[in-house]
């Protein structure tokens, strides 16, 4: 593999060198056939920086050169990930740096510097910085959480490879993110993998080979961790197995990497993805505040590309639980080419409670989306069900009854109107009140 002074053999890992060394399952990219996509020119590829973010890289890395701050790996190597690097930069509340202190684990703190400057240093409660900054409630599991609430681990065929719905299967590549959100419905196994969690290169090989044997399997989503903090070389080696099964139609993407490390969309990566073309990529929005000129060329780069982007959002509590947040993320998301896909109620993860909003007001915020805005702008608000039942989509009830052959239905303003429906039964068990027509 071609490598420039400095750069590690490995995406960056949140391990220490020292682990990776006792830990050498987990070093498999030198194994890979060695491609060189990436180089000097993709370092150095210009990148747009928005206001806040160059203000802070000046007052808070003033030695780094633009070139390097945009460069990906620079980034993920200066991801913030203790106390006091946090500290250095934020003023911590005492919850916040109570709870920095005694995580140990899976799910550590994570942040990309690039993702850093968007978050406030003085208020806590700052949307963006209470999805990253670990607080105590973390450590409170309330009634009904889980580890693992969605029933992953027991659908696993072999390890990282979960084999749920007929014909499509989620692939875990790595445990490794560039930040780590609080709320991770994967937060047993990001950030700190082992045993089953290693995603080992014979367990890419074994994955791969369940695949190929399983001619029902024609969608393969790839997820992790993070897909897109793989090396070129690793994607390209994995997306061209991929596609060289026959029986594989559809290959995704899931990552939040656009959203918080944008400069790692890279040209030499734009041309991995467009050489294994068609691939769908979900991303992961939050905020509206994460739409910043990084964004929009990180999006622009990857629709000019044709690789179809959709994207997915949970649902937070205090963060983005409004219609107006979400009407803005949604509109702004348009603007890049960026279909919004799934709003999720936030699963039931340990130690989540903080984040949780009741399911009324997903409901609430889908109908003061609907009809509001654009049709391209309103996700399918889901829940995924606690123990492996698939996502179930939620909607406002728009079937106010039935009277003979007319079915009566409320529009989003409310008004009612009726749609005549000779041979349905739609409505029939409810009961017209006399203000309903
Ligand atoms: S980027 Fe995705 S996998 Fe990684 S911590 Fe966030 S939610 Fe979890």
């Amino acid at each position: 593999m071609n490598l420039l002074p400095g750069e590690p053999e490995e995406p960056p890992s949140c391990q220490t060198a020292t682990t990776l060394l006792a830990k050498p399952h987990l070093r498999i990219s030198s194994q890979l056939p060695a491609q060189s996509l990436g180089g000097l020119s993709a370092r150095l590829e210009r990148f747009p920086v928005g206001p806040l973010t160059r203000a802070f890289r000046k007052r808070y890395f003033p030695e780094v050169e633009l070139a390097e701050w945009n460069d990906w790996r620079w980034q993920a190597r200066r991801r913030i990930r203790t106390l006091a690097e946090l500290e250095r930069i934020f003023m911590l509340s005492d919850d916040e740096r109570d709870a920095v202190i005694r995580h140990e684990g899976s799910l550590p703190l994570g942040i990309t510097p690039y993702y850093a400057s968007l978050m406030s240093r003085h208020d806590a409660l700052e949307p963006l910085r209470r999805t990253h900054v670990p607080v105590g409630t973390e450590y409170v599991k309330t009634p009904g959480e889980a580890d693992d609430p969605l029933g992953e681990d027991g659908h696993s065929v072999v390890p990282g490879l979960v084999h749920r719905y007929p014909d499509r299967v989620l692939f875990l590549t790595t445990g490794f993110c560039s930040t780590y959100c609080r709320y991770c419905t994967r937060s047993r196994m990001v950030g700190e993998p082992g045993g089953d969690y290693s995603f080992s290169r014979p367990q890419w090989e074994q994955a791969l080979d369940y695949i190929a044997e399983h001619t029902e399997v024609r969608d393969v989503l790839l997820s992790g961790g993070d897909p897109l903090t793989l090396s070129d070389e690793r994607l390209d080696y994995l997306l061209g197995r991929l596609r060289a099964i026959k029986h594989v139609e559809f290959v995704r993407l899931g990552t939040k990497v656009p959203v918080v490390l944008p400069m790692r969309i890279t040209r030499s990566l734009i041309k991995v993805l467009k050489k294994h073309t068609p691939v769908w990529m979900s991303l992961h929005f939050t905020h509206p505040a994460e739409l910043t000129p990084e964004v929009t060329e990180a999006t622009t780069r990857l629709a000019d590309a044709g690789i179809p982007l959709g994207s997915q959002t949970v649902l937070l509590k205090d963060i983005n639980d409004s219609v107006e947040t979400l009407k803005s993320l949604y509109r702004g998301l348009l603007m890049r080419r960026v279909r919004p896909y799934y709003l999720y109620q936030c699963d039931p993860i340990t130690g989540s409670s903080h984040f949780r909003t009741s399911v009324d007001k997903g409901l609430e915020i889908m109908q003061g989306l609907r009809g509001h805005t654009t049709g391209y702008a309103v996700p399918t608000f889901v829940i995924d069900a606690p123990g492996g039942g698939g996502k179930i989509p939620l909607l406002p009830d728009y079937v106010v009854g039935r009277e003979g052959d007319d079915l009566i239905l409320r529009n989003f303003e409310g008004k009612t109107y009726r749609y005549t429906d000779p041979d349905g039964t739609v409505g029939a068990d409810r009961a017209l009140s006399a203000g309903a027509l």
